[in-house]
Protein backbone atom coordinates (compact mmCIF):
# COMPACT_ATOMS: atom_id res chain seq x y z
CA UNK A 1 0.00 0.00 0.00
CA UNK A 2 1.07 3.74 -0.76
CA UNK A 3 2.09 5.21 2.39
CA UNK A 4 1.41 8.64 1.58
CA UNK A 5 -1.55 8.16 -0.44
CA UNK A 6 -3.89 11.03 -0.78
CA UNK A 7 -0.87 13.28 1.38
CA UNK A 8 -0.31 16.65 -0.05
CA UNK A 9 3.23 17.80 0.44
CA UNK A 10 5.67 20.95 0.22
CA UNK A 11 9.50 21.10 -0.10
CA UNK A 12 11.39 23.62 -0.62
CA UNK A 13 15.24 23.47 -1.58
CA UNK A 14 12.72 21.31 -4.05
CA UNK A 15 15.45 21.72 -7.25
CA UNK A 16 17.89 20.70 -5.78
CA UNK A 17 19.73 17.29 -4.65
CA UNK A 18 18.02 16.04 -1.47
CA UNK A 19 14.49 18.02 -2.30
CA UNK A 20 14.00 16.27 -5.75
CA UNK A 21 15.25 12.95 -4.63
CA UNK A 22 12.15 13.16 -2.05
CA UNK A 23 9.83 14.13 -4.25
CA UNK A 24 10.03 11.24 -6.29
CA UNK A 25 9.62 9.12 -3.17
CA UNK A 26 6.94 10.97 -1.97
CA UNK A 27 5.09 10.57 -5.74
CA UNK A 28 6.16 6.71 -5.88
CA UNK A 29 3.63 6.61 -2.48
CA UNK A 30 0.95 8.43 -3.93
CA UNK A 31 1.59 11.81 -2.44
CA UNK A 32 0.84 15.57 -4.47
CA UNK A 33 3.91 17.52 -3.77
CA UNK A 34 4.91 21.23 -4.84
CA UNK A 35 8.23 22.04 -4.97
CA UNK A 36 9.68 25.26 -3.88
CA UNK A 37 12.76 26.99 -5.24
CA UNK A 38 14.48 29.83 -6.65
CA UNK A 39 15.81 27.98 -9.92
CA UNK A 40 12.97 28.24 -12.00
CA UNK A 41 15.16 26.45 -14.78
CA UNK A 42 16.24 23.31 -13.06
CA UNK A 43 12.19 23.36 -11.44
CA UNK A 44 10.97 22.92 -14.83
CA UNK A 45 13.61 20.58 -15.88
CA UNK A 46 12.97 18.02 -12.95
CA UNK A 47 8.97 18.32 -13.34
CA UNK A 48 9.56 17.90 -16.77
CA UNK A 49 11.40 14.69 -16.02
CA UNK A 50 8.32 13.36 -13.11
CA UNK A 51 5.32 14.54 -15.07
CA UNK A 52 2.35 13.58 -13.96
CA UNK A 53 -0.45 15.64 -12.13
CA UNK A 54 0.46 15.29 -9.05
CA UNK A 55 3.30 17.51 -9.12
CA UNK A 56 3.59 21.13 -9.22
CA UNK A 57 5.95 24.06 -8.70
CA UNK A 58 6.29 27.55 -7.36
CA UNK A 59 9.34 30.18 -7.40
CA UNK A 60 10.29 31.95 -4.56
CA UNK A 61 12.79 33.12 -2.00
CA UNK A 62 12.44 31.32 1.60
CA UNK A 63 14.30 34.07 2.97
CA UNK A 64 11.07 36.47 2.10
CA UNK A 65 7.91 36.83 3.87
CA UNK A 66 5.68 37.54 1.01
CA UNK A 67 7.17 34.64 -1.32
CA UNK A 68 6.29 32.33 1.62
CA UNK A 69 2.90 33.55 1.82
CA UNK A 70 2.58 32.66 -1.73
CA UNK A 71 4.17 29.34 -1.86
CA UNK A 72 1.31 28.48 1.09
CA UNK A 73 -1.81 29.74 -0.60
CA UNK A 74 -0.46 28.45 -4.17
CA UNK A 75 0.00 25.14 -2.54
CA UNK A 76 -3.89 25.56 -1.00
CA UNK A 77 -5.13 26.33 -4.31
CA UNK A 78 -3.36 23.76 -6.14
CA UNK A 79 -3.91 20.84 -3.96
CA UNK A 80 -6.57 21.92 -0.79
CA UNK A 81 -4.65 21.16 2.01
CA UNK A 82 -0.89 20.39 3.54
CA UNK A 83 0.15 16.98 5.70
CA UNK A 84 3.59 17.33 4.93
CA UNK A 85 6.39 19.76 5.02
CA UNK A 86 9.53 19.62 4.28
CA UNK A 87 11.66 22.39 4.98
CA UNK A 88 14.70 21.50 3.05
CA UNK A 89 16.25 24.83 1.23
CA UNK A 90 19.39 25.80 2.03
CA UNK A 91 22.70 27.00 1.05
CA UNK A 92 26.23 26.29 2.01
CA UNK A 93 27.69 29.94 1.70
CA UNK A 94 31.60 30.17 1.43
CA UNK A 95 35.00 28.42 3.21
CA UNK A 96 36.98 30.73 5.46
CA UNK A 97 37.55 30.95 8.78
CA UNK A 98 35.25 32.85 11.39
CA UNK A 99 38.14 35.56 11.06
CA UNK A 100 37.75 35.88 7.49
CA UNK A 101 34.04 35.55 7.40
CA UNK A 102 32.71 37.95 4.86
CA UNK A 103 29.68 39.81 6.80
CA UNK A 104 27.44 39.87 3.45
CA UNK A 105 27.80 36.35 3.44
CA UNK A 106 27.23 35.72 6.67
CA UNK A 107 23.96 37.75 6.36
CA UNK A 108 22.56 35.76 3.30
CA UNK A 109 23.16 32.08 4.73
CA UNK A 110 21.32 33.51 8.12
CA UNK A 111 18.43 34.64 6.10
CA UNK A 112 17.71 31.50 4.51
CA UNK A 113 19.26 28.28 6.33
CA UNK A 114 17.60 30.31 9.53
CA UNK A 115 15.14 33.09 8.69
CA UNK A 116 13.97 30.19 5.80
CA UNK A 117 13.00 27.32 8.11
CA UNK A 118 11.54 29.70 10.75
CA UNK A 119 8.94 31.41 8.43
CA UNK A 120 8.20 28.01 7.03
CA UNK A 121 7.63 26.83 10.28
CA UNK A 122 5.52 30.36 11.27
CA UNK A 123 3.31 30.14 7.80
CA UNK A 124 3.22 26.54 6.40
CA UNK A 125 2.51 24.71 10.37
CA UNK A 126 -0.82 26.55 11.28
CA UNK A 127 -2.18 25.68 7.81
CA UNK A 128 -1.10 22.29 8.02
CA UNK A 129 -4.15 19.26 8.52
CA UNK A 130 -3.42 17.72 12.22
CA UNK A 131 -1.34 14.67 12.46
CA UNK A 132 0.82 16.13 10.12
CA UNK A 133 4.59 16.07 9.54
CA UNK A 134 7.51 18.83 9.33
CA UNK A 135 10.64 17.90 8.81
CA UNK A 136 13.46 20.23 8.55
CA UNK A 137 17.26 19.51 7.03
CA UNK A 138 19.93 20.75 9.58
CA UNK A 139 23.16 18.56 9.42
CA UNK A 140 25.72 16.76 10.79
CA UNK A 141 27.02 20.18 10.80
CA UNK A 142 24.08 21.03 13.28
CA UNK A 143 25.97 18.37 15.42
CA UNK A 144 29.36 19.46 15.62
CA UNK A 145 32.15 21.56 14.39
CA UNK A 146 33.59 21.97 10.43
CA UNK A 147 36.13 24.47 10.14
CA UNK A 148 35.62 27.09 7.51
CA UNK A 149 32.14 26.45 7.89
CA UNK A 150 30.92 28.80 10.87
CA UNK A 151 28.29 30.55 9.25
CA UNK A 152 26.75 27.01 8.09
CA UNK A 153 27.43 25.33 11.66
CA UNK A 154 25.79 28.06 13.11
CA UNK A 155 22.64 27.94 11.31
CA UNK A 156 22.75 24.00 11.25
CA UNK A 157 22.79 23.75 15.15
CA UNK A 158 19.99 26.99 15.14
CA UNK A 159 17.56 24.92 13.44
CA UNK A 160 17.30 22.31 16.09
CA UNK A 161 15.87 24.79 18.30
CA UNK A 162 13.41 25.52 16.16
CA UNK A 163 12.26 22.07 15.86
CA UNK A 164 12.17 21.43 19.38
CA UNK A 165 10.33 24.46 20.14
CA UNK A 166 8.10 23.60 16.89
CA UNK A 167 7.56 20.26 18.16
CA UNK A 168 5.93 21.10 21.53
CA UNK A 169 4.10 24.07 20.33
CA UNK A 170 1.92 21.83 17.66
CA UNK A 171 1.95 18.49 19.48
CA UNK A 172 -1.90 19.12 20.84
CA UNK A 173 -2.66 19.01 17.02
CA UNK A 174 -0.12 16.10 16.43
CA UNK A 175 1.57 17.33 14.17
CA UNK A 176 5.18 16.15 14.56
CA UNK A 177 8.51 18.11 13.72
CA UNK A 178 11.83 16.44 13.18
CA UNK A 179 15.55 17.57 11.74
CA UNK A 180 17.08 15.41 9.43
CA UNK A 181 21.26 15.28 9.67
CA UNK A 182 22.71 14.38 6.37
CA UNK A 183 26.97 13.66 6.45
CA UNK A 184 28.19 14.90 3.18
CA UNK A 185 25.80 14.17 -0.13
CA UNK A 186 27.06 13.44 -3.70
CA UNK A 187 25.82 16.60 -5.16
CA UNK A 188 26.03 20.17 -6.01
CA UNK A 189 26.06 21.27 -2.88
CA UNK A 190 29.33 18.96 -1.48
CA UNK A 191 30.82 19.82 -5.02
CA UNK A 192 30.67 23.46 -4.27
CA UNK A 193 32.16 23.03 -0.87
CA UNK A 194 35.14 20.78 -1.92
CA UNK A 195 35.86 23.22 -4.89
CA UNK A 196 36.03 25.56 -2.48
CA UNK A 197 39.01 23.85 -0.29
CA UNK A 198 40.57 22.86 -3.25
CA UNK A 199 39.62 24.24 -6.61
CA UNK A 200 42.81 22.99 -8.54
CA UNK A 201 41.90 19.39 -7.29
CA UNK A 202 38.58 18.78 -5.97
CA UNK A 203 39.18 14.74 -6.22
CA UNK A 204 41.54 15.02 -3.13
CA UNK A 205 39.62 17.33 -1.13
CA UNK A 206 37.06 14.66 -1.80
CA UNK A 207 38.62 11.75 -0.95
CA UNK A 208 39.90 13.61 2.13
CA UNK A 209 36.38 14.37 3.16
CA UNK A 210 35.82 10.43 2.80
CA UNK A 211 37.66 9.54 4.78
CA UNK A 212 36.02 11.05 7.97
CA UNK A 213 33.14 9.00 6.95
CA UNK A 214 33.75 5.69 8.33
CA UNK A 215 31.42 3.79 5.23
CA UNK A 216 33.97 6.11 2.70
CA UNK A 217 31.28 6.86 0.87
CA UNK A 218 29.18 10.41 0.50
CA UNK A 219 25.16 9.94 0.89
CA UNK A 220 23.55 9.66 -2.50
CA UNK A 221 20.63 12.15 -2.29
CA UNK A 222 18.20 9.65 -2.39
CA UNK A 223 19.24 7.87 0.59
CA UNK A 224 18.38 10.76 2.43
CA UNK A 225 15.29 10.84 1.08
CA UNK A 226 14.31 7.87 2.32
CA UNK A 227 14.70 9.08 6.13
CA UNK A 228 12.44 12.30 4.90
CA UNK A 229 9.65 9.51 3.87
CA UNK A 230 9.89 7.55 6.80
CA UNK A 231 9.49 10.76 9.19
CA UNK A 232 6.78 11.66 6.49
CA UNK A 233 5.01 8.74 6.99
CA UNK A 234 2.38 7.40 9.98
CA UNK A 235 5.44 4.74 10.08
CA UNK A 236 7.19 7.52 12.57
CA UNK A 237 3.49 8.37 13.92
CA UNK A 238 5.11 8.43 17.68
CA UNK A 239 8.41 10.06 16.73
CA UNK A 240 8.43 14.13 16.82
CA UNK A 241 11.10 16.40 18.76
CA UNK A 242 14.39 14.59 17.48
CA UNK A 243 17.36 14.57 15.50
CA UNK A 244 17.69 11.60 12.91
CA UNK A 245 21.33 11.18 11.60
CA UNK A 246 22.51 9.75 8.17
CA UNK A 247 25.35 10.24 8.01
CA UNK A 248 27.55 6.37 7.18
CA UNK A 249 28.75 6.89 10.85
CA UNK A 250 30.80 10.18 10.32
CA UNK A 251 29.42 11.15 14.24
CA UNK A 252 30.17 8.45 15.81
CA UNK A 253 33.14 10.13 17.21
P1 LIG B 1 21.39 21.66 -3.42
O1 LIG B 1 22.29 22.80 -3.52
O2 LIG B 1 21.34 20.66 -4.53
O3 LIG B 1 19.90 22.12 -3.12
C1 LIG B 1 19.55 23.30 -2.43
C2 LIG B 1 18.40 23.94 -3.18
O4 LIG B 1 17.94 25.07 -2.41
C3 LIG B 1 18.80 24.48 -4.56
O5 LIG B 1 17.95 23.96 -5.55
C4 LIG B 1 18.65 25.99 -4.42
O6 LIG B 1 18.22 26.63 -5.63
C5 LIG B 1 17.60 26.10 -3.32
N1 LIG B 1 17.65 27.41 -2.65
C6 LIG B 1 18.74 28.08 -2.24
N2 LIG B 1 18.40 29.25 -1.71
C7 LIG B 1 17.04 29.32 -1.77
C8 LIG B 1 16.08 30.30 -1.38
N3 LIG B 1 16.47 31.46 -0.81
N4 LIG B 1 14.78 30.04 -1.61
C9 LIG B 1 14.38 28.90 -2.20
N5 LIG B 1 15.24 27.93 -2.60
C10 LIG B 1 16.55 28.16 -2.38
O7 LIG B 1 21.84 20.89 -2.08
P2 LIG B 1 21.08 19.79 -1.20
O8 LIG B 1 22.10 18.89 -0.65
O9 LIG B 1 19.91 19.22 -1.92
O10 LIG B 1 20.57 20.72 0.00
C11 LIG B 1 19.35 20.51 0.67
C12 LIG B 1 19.56 20.71 2.16
O11 LIG B 1 20.44 19.69 2.65
C13 LIG B 1 20.21 22.03 2.56
O12 LIG B 1 19.54 22.58 3.68
C14 LIG B 1 21.62 21.64 2.93
O13 LIG B 1 22.20 22.53 3.84
C15 LIG B 1 21.40 20.26 3.52
N6 LIG B 1 22.58 19.39 3.58
C16 LIG B 1 23.27 19.10 2.45
C17 LIG B 1 24.41 18.29 2.53
C18 LIG B 1 25.23 17.97 1.30
O14 LIG B 1 26.34 17.41 1.43
N7 LIG B 1 24.75 18.26 0.09
C19 LIG B 1 24.80 17.76 3.76
C20 LIG B 1 24.05 18.08 4.90
C21 LIG B 1 22.93 18.89 4.80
Amino acid sequence: MESLKNKVAIITGGAGGIGIETAKLFIQEGAKVMLVDLDEDLLKAEIKKIGGPNIRYCVADVSKELDVSRYVSETLKEFQKIDIFFNNAGIEGVFKPIADYPEAVFDKIIAVNLKGVWLGCQKVIPKMENEGSVIITSSVAGLKGFAGLGAYVATKHAVIGIMRVAALEFADRKIRVNTVHPGPVNNRMMRSIEEQISPEDSKIAQENFEKTVPFKRYAESKEIGEMVLFLASDKSKYITGTKMIVDGGMTIV
